[in-house]
């Protein structure tokens, strides 16, 4: 049971309310202790996953991307990306060492919230229309040689069971979707199919997971390149581990003798996760109760529920609204995290966006500057909480591959690619995350670790590993 101390001093409803606060804080409390513990947790869950066959917390799942880019990859190839909000296309045409990415032509169309939770076919139906149209905008001497086959590279962002680098079957849904009858299919074969019905020729020579595509777009440029994270309406990550360290893996080993494994670490969860009861209705509220706890207080697509949460309960425990709860308060998700962000990095000396937010969203009118920092303060101990621990997941990575310490004479570089919404526009997420990764490491080791950003990182990754496994290798034009 909770209890929530009343204070004496100053007024009721103001006590009550800091009360609400201190407790939410001291619930979310991420100290350092807690979050080498959370680590520790972590790596054994990997090992654990990599050890299994039977579905573990941590899927630890086999990617088939052994052969991470060179640098030397040419030619025009298209990514699809559908993993988050929105879905894109692409079209990548690569350089090799000298030019790089030579040019990149993208579209990107948000996805009608009815075909999140719709039928196979309307979503794969729409992706394929998307793309036909996409390709029909190719210039003409960009068009392949007659008799080749335009090739793809598929994003898709969910846990996948692969079963060769071009084709894999989907295991649940996560974020926002769920349809049902693409549970347990191929989803290539679903794609491939919908091609068909819009007589669009094209070949999906890779499916990729959209952390699994960052760690090959980050290696076209750094061969340092060691994971790949995303921190957008999802978060998940994978990293590069020796073959040998992958007790499941039965088939032939690797001559690179390494493995993209895709953690989705985004179902981890641990006793010392730090979760309060707002985690917990807003689990028990989701489209899947009881999985991607860890995912749940770090990413984009619940942040700002979670924020939403808070204050609904103080305007219902507390009167912090006023006398009536904000009708709107209980809308699931209208606080979107893009407007947290925008509340908790509001430097006006009256707070004046936060005022505006809470009007124009929620419309909670005539805030008092007391009320605006207290809702910034619940942003903060909100963001600073997913931030500290998906810091303590990448420490997490570095500690089992062995590159969270200096070895003696050594100074191995290990480059962690980060990519995603949240990352990429939530400052004070980004440097939080940033500044405990250096806490966790100790001077010493941080000097050897750098986070990067790599933009459309996922795309351009999905592209690269359609290259890399082209049909057609050898018979490109340099
Ligand atoms: C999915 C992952 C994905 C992540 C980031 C999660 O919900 O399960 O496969 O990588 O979101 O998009
Ligand atoms: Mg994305």
């Amino acid at each position: 049971a909770m209890v929530v101390r009343r204070r004496t001093k100053g007024s009721g409803k103001w006590g009550r309310a800091e009360a609400l606060v201190r407790e939410l804080e001291e619930q979310c409390g991420t100290p350092i202790a807690k979050l080498r513990q959370v680590a520790d947790a972590m790596e054994v869950e990997m090992h654990a996953g990599l050890a299994s066959q039977a579905p573990t917390r941590l899927q630890m799942l086999i990617t088939f991307v052994h052969n991470l880019p060179s640098g030397d990859e040419k030619g025009l190839y298209y990514a699809l990306d559908l993993g988050g909000t929105n879905f894109r296309t692409l079209r990548v045409h690569l350089g090799g060492k000298e030019k790089g990415v030579v040019k990149l032509e993208s579209e990107e169309v948000s996805i009608p919230p009815q075909l999140m939770t719709g039928s196979s076919q309307e979503l794969f139906d729409f992706i394929a229309a998307q793309l036909a149209k996409f390709v029909s905008s190719e210039p003409e001497e960009l068009h392949p040689p007659p008799g080749r086959q335009r090739e793809l590279g598929f994003t898709f962002s969910f846990p996948v069971k692969q079963t060769s680098i071009a084709s894999g079957n989907l295991i649940k849904w996560t974020k926002g979707f769920n349809i049902e009858d693409v549970v347990g299919q191929d989803v290539v074969g679903e794609l491939t199919k919908a091609l068909q019905r819009i007589g669009l020729d094209m070949r999906v020579a890779a499916l990729v997971n959209d952390t699994v595509g960052t760690v090959a777009r980050a290696r076209f440029s750094d061969q340092d390149v060691i994971a790949g994270v995303i921190l957008g309406t999802g978060t998940n990550a994978a990293y590069v581990e020796s073959a040998h360290a992958i007790p499941k893996w039965q088939g032939l080993l690797p001559k690179s003798g390494e493995m993209v494994i895709n953690m989705e670490w985004g179902n981890f969860s641990s006793s010392h996760l730090p979760l309060t009861e707002y985690d917990q209705a807003l689990d028990a509220d989701s489209l899947n109760p009881g999985e991607q706890i860890f995912e749940k207080i770090i990413s984009g697509m619940y942040l700002g529920d979670i924020v939403r949460r808070v204050l609904l309960k103080m305007a219902e425990e507390a009167d912090f609204f006023g006398d009536t709860v904000p009708p709107k308060l209980r809308i699931p998700f209208i606080l979107r995290t893009p407007d947290m962000s925008k509340m908790h990095h509001d430097t006006t000396p009256d707070l004046k966006e936060v005022g505006k937010k809470l009007k124009d969203i929620l419309e909670i009118n005539n805030t008092s500057l007391k009320m605006r920092k207290i809702v910034v303060e619940v942003c903060e101990i909100v963001a600073a909480r997913g931030a500290r621990l998906s810091a303590a997941g990448v420490f997490g990575i570095l500690k089992k591959i062995g590159r969270d310490k200096v070895k003696a004479g050594e100074k191995q570089k290990s480059v962690v690619a980060l990519d995603g919404g949240l990352f990429e526009h939530y400052t004070k997420f980004r440097s939080s995350l940033e500044s405990t990764i250096k806490v966790l490491l100790g001077d010493e080791a941080a000097e050897t670790v750098s986070i990067e950003h790599f933009n459309d990182g996922s795309g351009i990754g999905a592209a690269l590993l359609a290259a890399s496994n082209s049909h057609y290798l050898g018979l490109q034009e340099s």
